[in-house]
């Protein structure tokens, strides 16, 4: 195999990183099938607005001292691109749904950079991965550039760098996934709880007064794994955030839906950037 000879790590690092704790970069907003939906012919599949162009919910989250991605969908290579990202240190994994791991494999790049790839995931999030990705994990020969993981079981709060992340148990249909909260400096930056059908209140309590609610609100219509808008109002209003942004968004949701949403709530799309 051949791997071209530049170095990520001598690339310039993206504008504003260094200027703020923490920026938060939406690759993804979709939910599982992205939107427009395959064959699908409906206003929101037909939008000229680019954000209502959505590929699967990821975030990357870059600080002073590392970066790294929650969740490497189907669509990473694409959303990596777009982003020109050139440093990824660790991922961290909310479940093992295809619209969050697919991309895994594409990892390859940063993890020949870093020689291996930490993962970050629960132990059944885990046992999935190295299921699915067998040929990295369990490689009985490991080939020379390819993707090395490094898997670490999350069993409470944890540290990259010099963030804390605290995973957030949350239900989604009849498998409980995790959420995470991340704090520097003991301040609660932001929550992101991308997949859930409910908000339990210890969770809800866990992370009052965080300054970003990134929360679930596939659509209007009740759903039977995920929030709907009105269930995502009504997290949003026992958090009591600085700010909420829906995401794994389906086709039923315009991002001109934004304008009947409450003052501080709003739709996130990709490429959407939080400085916190
Ligand atoms: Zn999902
Ligand atoms: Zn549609
Ligand atoms: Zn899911």
């Amino acid at each position: 195999m051949k791997v071209e000879g530049c170095d990520l790590r001598s690339m310039p690092t993206q504008a504003g990183t260094l200027n703020s704790q923490l920026t938060l970069t939406f690759l993804g907003t979709g939910t599982s099938q992205g939107v427009p939906m395959i064959g699908c012919d409906c206003e929101v599949c037909r939008s000229s607005d680019p954000r209502d162009k959505r590929l699967r919910s990821s975030v990357y989250i870059e600080t002073p001292e590392t970066s790294f991605v929650v969740d490497t969908g189907t669509d990473f290579r694409t959303q990596a691109l777009r982003e020109n990202i050139r440093r990824v240190d660790a991922v961290v994994f909310t479940h093992s749904h295809t619209d969050h791991i697919m991309g895994f494999d594409d990892l390859r790049r940063f993890s020949h950079v870093r020689g291996s790839m930490p993962v970050y995931a629960s132990a059944e999030t885990m046992r999935d991965l190295e299921r699915v990705f067998q040929f990295a994990f369990k490689a009985a020969k490991p080939i020379p550039y390819y993707l090395k993981p490094e898997p670490h079981v999350i069993d409470g709060p944890f540290k990259l760098g010099s963030t804390t992340i605290t995973p957030l148990p949350v239900p989604h249909g009849e498998s409980l996934v995790n959420g995470y909260l991340f704090s520097r400096d003991g301040e609660k930056l932001v929550a992101y709880l991308s997949d859930c059908s409910a908000v339990p209140d210890e969770i809800a309590n866990a992370i009052v007064d965080v300054r970003a609610l990134i929360i679930d609100a596939l659509r209007h219509k009740p759903h039977p794994t995920h929030l709907s808008v009105a269930q995502a109002l009504e997290v949003a209003a026992k958090v009591q955030p600085g700010r909420t942004l829906f995401t794994h968004i389906a086709h039923e949701l315009p991002q001109a839906a934004e304008a009947e949403l409450p003052a501080g709530v709003g739709i996130a799309y990709d490429g959407l950037k939080l400085n916190l």
